[in-house]
């Protein structure tokens, strides 16, 4: 077995795995420049290091490991964007539904200074629907003047605004224990052991694209509706199908048949249900029109997908009207637009026709195992210093960092940590990424690897 150590060959403590796992994550939340960075350090103070990098399709997100009060939790920093990215908007408020379902509870920061725009109040109307809780804070207040103002950021509906300032530090102390008051004991479990049941499948893509149809190709009279009788909901909202002689459940399908139509803002709620959707399932079936160039939409859904870190498979639906001019584009735009998850398994199928519709259970069930992979630590441990000693981490402020303990600390998805003596390179981290797919296979399924560093 193995023990993290030091030079000295002592076991570093508290860089126990299991246990830094094991503490809760608060995200922060809000638009460029509000003061987010400046926040975060002030309330981390010198002594934190970054610990984890999860790369996103959108954007980094940065984990660090924060001390209270004697709690350890994990704050997680997602900003950092284009100031002027078009649609700010939308990423705001995508970037708090993520939050809300990754994290344990989310912060959202606002400028004092300038108080609630309408980016904010798109933030927060996301927010107001949170199942963990959310708080609000307001920055750059650096003086008792200052104060009176943010009495006018309560109506955006997420409570009292606890007022700092990141830049001198004042209330940050207040604000740490009342960021403690919401935060939950233990993190969320996604997919606990004992789910059990048919594994869950979410059958989603942009309007249009064949989702009822393929539904009711492969499926036919051939599939019940079940009751959520967990929630208080009395409409049917998943379907049991009988797939290649599975049982399967996909989710939330209620909406496929029932066909809502929304005047306006039917887009923003189209992308709501997709991600509760793919949030509910185990694996998605991403639906792409093969007939059409592959849209920002389609990437979009792609994108939901491996940052909930679900697993995939990905439909190019419509084949029969695919021409070979087509099939030529279509080669083109895989290469441009679906870089990011070339690791997952394609099938071209036609709803209509029922072509290729028997090879869907099987990708899923090959996803899906890839999801539920895990490599032994033994294994594991071995095949990095073999890696290590064949391409060393590139040399860093003149020091050689090295990799003194690797761990699969969770499946559903792969999730992998090292744990190194120093910073490792985003490109170094995309090879052993590369290079785990390489040897240990994963297709189907995202992998996540952070690294924790030894101050
Ligand atoms: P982020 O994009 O939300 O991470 O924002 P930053 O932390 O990078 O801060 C944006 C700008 O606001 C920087 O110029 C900071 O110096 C300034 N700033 C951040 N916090 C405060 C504060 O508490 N008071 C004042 N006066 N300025 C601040
Ligand atoms: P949804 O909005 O994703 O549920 O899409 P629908 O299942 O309602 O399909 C939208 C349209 O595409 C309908 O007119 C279908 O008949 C058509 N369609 C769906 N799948 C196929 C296919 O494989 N080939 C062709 N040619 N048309 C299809």
């Amino acid at each position: 077995e193995f023990v993290a150590t030091d030079e000295d060959g002592l076991p570093i403590a508290g860089l126990d795995p299991d246990e830094v796992l094991a503490t809760p994550t608060l995200a922060v939340v809000g638009r460029p420049n509000v003061g987010k960075s400046t926040l975060v350090n002030r309330l981390l103070g010198r002594r934190e290091a970054v610990v984890q990098d999860i790369p996103g399709v959108t954007r980094d997100r940065i984990v660090y490991d924060a001390l209270w009060n004697g709690r350890r939790f994990k704050l997680m920093d997602t900003g950092g964007w284009e100031p002027d990215a078009t649609g700010l908007q939308g990423v705001v408020a995508a970037q708090a539904e993520t939050a809300m379902r990754t994290a344990d509870a989310v912060m959202l920061v606002v400028d004092a200074s300038v108080g609630a725009t309408t980016t904010d109040e798109a933030a927060a109307r996301v927010l107001r629907r949170a199942d963990v809780p959310v708080m609000l804070c307001a920055t750059k207040v650096d003086d008792d003047r200052l104060v009176s103002d943010t009495a006018s950021l309560w109506r955006l509906g997420l409570g009292e605004p606890h007022a700092v300032s990141g830049l001198h530090g004042r209330g940050s102390g207040d604000l740490l224990d009342a960021m403690l008051e919401i935060l939950p004991e233990t993190p969320r479990e996604d997919f606990g052991a004992g789910a059990g049941g048919p594994r869950r499948v979410a059958l989603v893509g942009k309007p249009n694209v064949g989702k009822s149809s393929l539904l009711n190709k492969v499926a036919g009279e051939n599939r019940s509706v079940v009751h959520d009788v967990a929630g208080t909901t009395v409409d049917p909202v998943d379907s049991l199908v009988d797939l290649d002689g599975d049982i399967w459940r996909f989710v939330d399908t209620a909406g496929l048949r029932k066909r809502v139509k929304m005047a306006s803002g039917m887009e923003y709620y189209a992308s709501l249900r997709t991600s509760s959707a793919i949030e509910a399932a185990e694996v998605a079936l991403v639906l792409i029109d093969a007939s059409e160039p592959i849209a920002e939409q389609d990437q979009r859904v792609l994108t939901m997908v491996s940052e909930a870190g679900r697993a995939l498979v990905i439909l190019f639906n419509k084949w029969d009207l695919v021409d070979e001019d087509r099939r030529h584009e279509l080669t083109r735009e895989l290469e441009r637009d679906l870089i990011s998850v070339r690791w997952a398994e394609r099938v071209n199928v036609s709803a209509l026709t029922g072509r290729s519709t028997a090879r869907i259970a099987p990708a899923l069930r090959r996803a899906l195992e890839s999801w539920d992979t895990r490599i032994p630590t033994g294994r594991l441990n071995s095949w990095i210093s073999d890696l290590v000693a064949a391409k060393p981490p590139p040399v860093r402020s003149g020091k050689q960092p090295k990799i003194l303990f690797a761990t699969q600390a969770q499946t559903r998805p792969p999730t992998f940590v090292l744990f190194a003596s120093g910073f490792l390179e985003p490109g170094y981290r995309r090879f052993i990424e590369r290079r785990l797919r390489e040897d240990f296979g994963f297709a189907g399924s995202p992998i996540r690897l952070s690294v924790r560093i030894r101050e």
